[in-house]
């Protein structure tokens, strides 16, 4: 039942109209009683009311929630589990539509579905194991007649498939980040705006996701891509900016690729080459030995077929790092750089829906599955088998399994997830 209603101050005036909605246990978000009201926006108003709203319930201990609050409620009620809650801040905080319903996925239960029916399997298999213990003189006998090796197989490649969800899911909701290289002029600015086209990612305010001005976010393929573009490395005596520009070089470093541009119509000339290795000496070594480096010969629409040939020559670093041919300007070359990059950053498409997922959930089902791997090992010796080591290995498969949906979890890294919430949710 909605009631509209004053909301009146210490001296009974009103503050504002609005709305009273009262959501009984377990009814509510939370799972306990919610009264929630609705004014009309602006903060000045809303902080009146919120003051207000302290002030009248001081006597039972009314207080502002702390982020993540109502969300940590929620979880400790059984509404939702840890992995949905999770989906609950990725929602808020998704940069681009593929985020946004991947979040939703989610939160709808979808990822927890395949965690659960991990488990389940995981506690099948563990029953048996943990049985067979207790019957020394059969146990492998019982063991191959309940083909927990096959068993135990299904379940790391499931475990497997899974992980994979998860990376893919982790990405779509970190993005990837891409560096921008190049003297003036080559059309770093251009490739930026051909790349983004309409997709533009919404790149939204909430603490924590705003990125530094030399950062833009674009979407390819629905997955966000912060691009860095060192231009915009200059010295500089703000603090700010300095601050935000030693960031940008940690990002160099840890970045997905490093697109370093280069004009075709200009690579002949030796001054032009001079400054090209000037670039390429700034660039952090382990970009190059990863293989993270690609040379993006730009305006082929410029050049005729001999003179894109004989670029490769004119590279700063021999002819092994990979380059891609194309032209901001007609978008000639862009589908295979876009390709490029995914694929770097280990994007590879899905034929089911996604669900979005963190590292931290990456963390443990690759840690799963070699809980499992283990198992396997220890079970493939047959005759000399260590069933207890079996036994074990399953036991911690399931704990990794457990963090994700929260059942068994400590309650420092509970802490942890719910304070990166935003006030309020
Ligand atoms: P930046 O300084 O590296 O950001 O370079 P800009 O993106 O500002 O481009 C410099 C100039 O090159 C501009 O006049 C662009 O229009 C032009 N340009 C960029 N890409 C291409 C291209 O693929 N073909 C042609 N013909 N011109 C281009």
């Amino acid at each position: 039942m909605a009631h509209y209603l004053p909301f009146l101050d210490e001296a009974g005036q009103a503050i504002d109209h609005g709305l009273a909605l009262y959501f009984p246990a377990p009814h509510s978000y939370t799972g306990e009683d919610v009264l929630e009201l609705q004014a009309h926006g602006g903060p000045v108003v809303l902080q009146m009311l919120l003051a207000r709203c302290l002030q009248a319930g001081k006597d039972i201990g009314l207080r502002v929630a702390e982020p993540g609050e109502f969300t940590r409620r929620a979880f400790l009620n059984d509404k939702l589990d840890l992995a949905q809650a999770e989906a609950v801040a990725d929602l808020i905080d998704a940069s681009t539509e593929a985020a946004a319903r991947s979040a939703s996925r989610s939160l709808s239960g979808g990822f927890s579905v395949e965690i659960h029916r991990l488990r389940d399997a995981l506690v099948r298999l563990r029953l048996l194991v943990e049985a067979t213990l207790d019957f020394p003189e059969e146990e492998i006998d019982f063991l191959q007649k309940a083909d927990a090796q096959g068993q135990l197989l299904q379940l790391h490649d499931a475990a497997a498939r899974v992980l994979d969800l998860t990376q893919q899911g982790a990405l779509l909701r970190e993005g990837l980040t891409v560096v921008l290289a190049g003297q003036p002029n080559v059309g770093k600015s251009s490739l930026l705006n051909a790349l983004a086209g309409v997709e533009r990612a919404i790149v939204t305010p909430v603490a924590g996701t705003t990125r530094d001005k030399v950062t833009e976010t674009l979407q390819i393929r629905g997955v966000p891509v912060h691009v860095v573009d060192t231009a915009g490395l200059r010295d500089s005596q703000d603090e700010v900016e300095r601050i935000g520009i030693s960031r940008s070089w940690q990002a160099i470093e840890e970045a997905d690729a490093v697109l370093f541009l280069h004009d075709l119509s200009r690579m002949h000339q030796a001054d032009y080459q001079r400054d090209d290795a000037v670039i390429m000496g700034r660039l952090p070594e382990a970009v190059r030995r990863d293989g993270r480096l690609i040379h993006v010969l730009n305006k082929r629409d410029l050049v005729g077929h001999a003179q894109e040939m004989q670029a490769v020559a004119w590279l700063p670093d021999s002819a092994d790092a990979a380059s891609v041919v194309v032209s901001a300007q007609t978008g000639d070359g862009l589908p295979l750089l876009r390709e490029r990059l995914l694929s770097l950053a280990g994007w590879h498409s899905v034929p089911e829906g996604l669900f979005i997922a963190r590292k931290r959930h990456v963390l443990a089902l690759t840690e799963t599955k070699s809980h499992l791997e283990s198992a396997q090992q220890q079970l493939a010796l047959a005759e000399n088998a260590a069933l207890d080591l079996v036994a074990e290995e399953l036991r911690l498969a399931q704990q990794q399994l457990s963090t994700i949906t929260g059942v068994f979890t400590a309650d420092d890294l509970l802490g942890e997830i719910f304070s990166r919430f935003c006030i309020g949710k």
